[in-house]
């Protein structure tokens, strides 16, 4: 069995973000990048279920500008066996990227898709269901256990009331929530065969898809914090949060 896994390029979860002038977008010059910590637990997931020997290759592929090869090669140092860079042009929404996934799913055939519950950049979420959705077959997202069974998954989730446990037929699409493993460390030595491993760079237009456009007209920073004051009796407080109107 083969395993895809989805990786995207993000702002650093340290950094703090600073949008634009313009407000058209973030700022992503000089600032550092990485893997979408979310994709690095995916990764680590699949990487573990190979040396089980519960599948023969891990995958990875990202959408993105030719700057997201330096993730991708990190992705190989943490022990994928190959990668897959489909050039694109940043930003790209999740519908495109579901329908990028499904057509190289389709060309794979893997037993198991994987991808962060989320991107930390928009925190958006869409792109695991959307790929199930496009591609017909089960999901589980923000899994925090997985089991793999002959041609089914059981799958922990992380729900508001709980833990849920899912049975899956294979193939299926699995995202990943922070609870699910600790990834591991990038050793120097696998640094150095990873630059042994293909990277094979498809351009988009390759693909044939007519992909939707969403534009992003303009982007707010959250309103700035007021400095809080301090009261000295509950009746203080009372008369403030009545004057605000908050109770
Ligand atoms: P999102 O729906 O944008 O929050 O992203 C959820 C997950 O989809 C990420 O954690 C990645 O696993 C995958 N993903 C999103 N965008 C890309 C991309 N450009 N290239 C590869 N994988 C992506």
């Amino acid at each position: 069995m083969k395993i895809l896994v989805a990786v995207k390029r993000v702002i650093d979860y340290s950094v703090r973000v600073r949008l634009k002038p313009d407000r058209a977008g973030v700022v992503t010059d000089g600032v550092k990048m990485s893997l979408n910590p979310f994709d690095e637990i995916a990764l680590e997931e699949a990487l573990r279920i190979r040396e089980r020997g519960e599948a023969t290759e891990v995958v990875v592929v990202t959408v993105g500008p030719p700057e997201v090869q330096t993730q991708l090669r990190s992705a190989l140092a943490m022990g994928a066996d190959r990668a897959i860079h489909v050039a694109a042009q940043d930003p790209i929404e999740p519908l495109s990227v579901a329908h990028i996934l499904h057509a190289l799913v389709l060309e794979i055939a893997p037993g198991l898709v994987m991808l962060g519950k989320q991107a930390i950049d928009d925190d958006l979420g869409q792109t695991g269901p959307m790929l199930a959705a496009l591609w017909g077959r089960p999901q589980a997202t923000f899994v925090s256990k997985l089991t793999l069974m002959d041609s089914k998954a059981r799958a922990v989730r992380e729900v508001d009331h709980g833990l849920e446990t899912l049975e899956l037929d294979l193939p299926a699409v699995i995202t990943t929530d922070l609870r699910l493993n600790t990834p591991r460390f990038i050793k120097m030595p696998d640094i150095m065969k990873a630059r042994q491993k293909p990277i094979d760079t498809r351009p988009l237009a390759s693909f044939g898809l007519d992909l939707p456009k969403l534009t992003i007209e303009r982007l707010e920073p959250p309103p700035e914090r007021t400095a809080g004051i301090r009261v000295e009796t509950v009746a203080e407080l009372l008369t403030h949060l009545h004057e605000r109107g908050i109770l």
